[in-house]
Formats: structure tokens, C-alpha cells, sequence
């Protein structure tokens, strides 16, 4: 161990850390927020640790150590805010980072207060410091609001070992000073600190990477699933659905609906008002469908301004209350918000026998749709029931 030194592997460790600051944002290229945050706050660390170095170049206790390790200590603790920030937004929550930034300013500004008091500057800013990492952990120990991979736990360890090692740095900092006079002398817990540092900064590039790169498949699947106009279900995404939900229903011996809507003279509603309050007429009819909506019914866009409904645990009867709230949200929304009445047809099937599937229920629903068509529009008309399967 003693032929570990400490000054070196902080050289290292900046070193690789400055390579990351400049590589990073180059080679990931255009990345959204989190990202951003998660690249900002290495640039602040890598800043930080060269400030510390020039501390040490200039008069020990001077007026240019005290500013130097000053920005160091600021720099490297709004680096964890900007961390902090990217952690939440990866685990798909709002992000709030009150404590983090309190503590990064009282730290900083406690530190240079107390600058010329060297067990006190060292056992304040480290204890700090394991604080905040301490509010980084726990918000990562806490239940992600969408699904994250394993990055979340790399991240979790490596913080805490950190954590660790800051708060053995700030005891011994400040209780034990003669034995700990400086930060690059060749002690036990210095040389823990440099490789930990330094294999924990490889570490949480790993998790930040992993974190970038699941968010870019959840944003892949998102796509995959919604209609980009609307924000409903697309049709794979809803005869997905809709089969799991139908062989439920078999299962439990309930009733399920299906309701097919098709808006009416769309093609003249383009043609006369243009194409983009078309487009706006398809977004508040989704909205429509998402306020009438109650737990269990699944709607989606199936194609062009058609859209479907599947409706569990739901009669006929119950269907047809669903059809009467969505005509009822129109008549009040669609003159206010475009300026004329949206109206549309709609055909209905229940599901009749157990062998009924998604496809056959569609196919009488857009039967029942067509009779609705034909009869003049705007009404809508349940597919007749079938003696036999
Ligand atoms: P009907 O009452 O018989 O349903 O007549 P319609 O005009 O609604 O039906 P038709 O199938 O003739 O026309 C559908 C129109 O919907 C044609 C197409 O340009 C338009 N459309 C499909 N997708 C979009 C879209 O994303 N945005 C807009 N603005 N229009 C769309
Ligand atoms: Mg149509
Ligand atoms: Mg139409």
C-alpha cells in the first residue's frame, strides 16, 4: 500500500476525467436533457479536481489557495446537482433537487468562511459532501416511476462507497488532524479515496451510459406504441392489448364491447378548413375519448380518423352510455375549440361466443359502422346478434 501514490492517481483520475468531459458530449452527439445534465455535472467534477490541483501549486493558505479550493469545492458539488437532476428524469421523476443545491451552497460557502481553520474546512466540506451524495442515494433507492435497468443499482453502490469514504475523510480531517495533515500525503485513507475515486468515476460512467442508452429504448418503445398526432395507442399497440383483455374476459366470464368510430365528412373538413385543423379535429376527439374513458376502457387510433374503443366488464347498454358521453363531450367541445360540430358513426359488437376474436368482433363492428354510414351519419348501431358461433 505504501507503494500506492496518491498524487499520481488523482492525476490520472482528472486526467480521464477531462478526456470525458470533452469526449462525451462529442461522440453521444445531439442527446436530450438528461444527458445533458449527466455530461454538465462530469465538466463540473473534471473543473473542481483541476482547481484543487492548482491549489496545491500556489502558497498553501494563501489568498489564491483559498479562491482555488473554493471554485473546487463549488464545482464539484453542483457537479452532483446536475447528476442528481439527470438520476430523476432517468427514473421518470420531476425533477426537484432543493436539497442538493442547499447543501452545495452552504458547503461552498461554510468552506471558505472557514478556510484559514484547517481540521474544520476539511471535516465541513467532506461531511457535506457525504450528505449530499447521501439525498443522490436515497432518491436512487426509491422506486423509479418507469422501468430502469440494473444502472440504477451500479449507480447506488458506487455513490455510497463514495459516501463512505468522504465521511471516514471528514472525521479523520477534523478529529485526527495530525494524522491526516494533507490531502495527497501518502496515508491509508487518501490512497482508498484516489482508487476508489477512480474506479467509481469508471463505474458511474458505465451507469450513466446504461442510463442514456435505457431511456433511448423506452423513447424507442413509446414510438413504437402511440399515434405521434394524438398520443393514443396505435393499432398494434391496441390489438396487443385488446387480445389479452379479450381472453380475460373469456376467463372470467365477462362481458366485453367494442365500439368502432369513424369520423363523419372528414375528407370535407380537410378540404374546407385545411388540413391542419384536421389534425386538430383528430387531437380533440382523442381528448374526448381520454375524458370519457374510465379504468378498463382502451381506445386507440386505429387509422386515419377512425378510432376504437374496447370496453371491459361492459353491457351493451354500457357500451352504448360510453358512445352517449362522447357525443354528449363533443357537442360541447367541438364548436368552442374548431369552430364547427365534429360529429361521427360508430358500430358496436360485444363479444358473443368464447370463440370470438379481436378480428371478428372488428369485422361486425365495422358492418353495424357501415349500416350507421348508410343511414345518414352521425348515429351509431350495434352489430345484431348471431345465432352461432
Ligand atoms: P365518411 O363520413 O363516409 O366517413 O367520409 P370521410 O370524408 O370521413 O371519409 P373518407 O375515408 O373519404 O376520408 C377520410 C379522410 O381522412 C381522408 C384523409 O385525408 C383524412 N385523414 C386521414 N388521416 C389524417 C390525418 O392524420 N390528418 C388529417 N388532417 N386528415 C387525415
Ligand atoms: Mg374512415
Ligand atoms: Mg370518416
Amino acid at each position: 500500500m505504501q507503494k500506492i501514490d496518491v498524487f499520481s492517481l488523482f492525476v490520472a483520475m482528472t486526467l480521464n476525467l477531462s478526456i470525458m468531459a470533452v469526449a462525451l458530449p462529442y461522440f453521444m452527439g445531439r442527446v436530450n436533457r438528461a444527458a445533458r445534465y449527466a455530461q454538465t455535472g462530469i465538466v463540473l467534477q473534471t473543473a473542481g479536481w483541476i482547481f484543487l490541483f492548482s491549489s496545491s501549486a500556489v502558497e498553501r493558505g494563501g489568498w489564491a489557495d483559498h479562491l482555488l479550493s473554493t471554485l473546487a469545492m463549488g464545482c464539484v458539488s453542483s457537479g452532483m446537482v446536475f447528476n442528481a437532476m439527470a438520476f430523476q428524469i432517468w427514473c421518470g421523476r420531476k425533477v426537484s433537487v432543493r436539497t442538493p443545491i442547499a447543501i452545495a451552497v452552504l458547503m461552498t460557502v461554510g468552506y471558505s468562511i472557514g478556510f484559514s481553520n484547517y481540521p474544520f474546512r476539511v471535516g465541513w466540506a467532506n461531511a457535506l459532501l457525504a450528505l449530499q451524495i447521501a439525498t443522490v442515494v436515497v432518491e436512487l433507492c426509491r422506486p423509479p416511476k418507469v422501468a430502469v435497468g440494473r444502472w440504477r443499482w451500479l449507480l447506488a453502490i458506487c455513490l455510497s462507497i463514495q459516501m463512505i469514504v468522504l465521511a471516514c475523510r471528514a472525521v479523520l480531517g477534523a478529529f485526527y488532524t495530525a494524522e491526516f495533515p494533507n490531502f495527497f500525503g501518502p496515508y491509508l485513507v487518501n490512497q482508498i479515496f484516489a482508487l476508489s475515486s477512480n474506479s467509481m468515476m469508471v463505474l458511474s460512467v458505465v451507469a450513466i451510459l446504461l442510463a442514456h442508452r435505457d431511456e433511448a429504448a423506452r423513447e424507442l418503445e413509446r414510438l413504437a406504441m402511440q399515434d405521434s398526432l394524438t398520443g393514443a395507442l396505435n393499432r398494434r399497440a391496441w390489438l396487443l392489448q385488446s387480445g389479452i383483455e379479450l381472453a380475460s374476459s373469456v376467463r372470467y366470464r365477462q362481458p366485453i364491447g367494442l365500439l368502432l368510430l369513424d369520423l363523419d365528412y372528414f375528407k370535407q373538413i380537410n378540404d374546407t378548413h385545411g388540413h391542419a385543423v384536421g389534425d386538430r379535429a383528430l387531437q380533440l376527439f382523442v381528448s374526448g375519448l381520454q375524458a370519457v374513458s374510465r379504468a378498463g376502457d382502451v381506445f386507440c387510433r386505429y387509422g386515419g380518423e377512425e378510432f376504437c374503443v374496447l370496453l371491459k366488464c361492459a353491457t351493451p347498454d354500457a357500451v352504448m352510455a360510453y358512445d352517449q358521453r362522447m357525443r354528449q363531450w363533443l357537442a360541447q367541445h367541438s364548436i368552442q375549440e374548431l369552430g364547427f360540430e365534429l360529429s361521427y358513426s360508430a358500430g358496436i359488437a360485444m363479444r358473443e361466443h368464447d370463440s370470438d376474436s379481436i378480428d371478428t368482433m372488428l369485422q361486425r363492428a365495422d358492418v353495424a359502422l357501415y349500416d350507421a354510414k348508410s343511414q345518414g351519419r352521425g348515429c351509431t348501431l350495434a352489430s345484431p346478434v348471431r345465432l352461432s358461433a
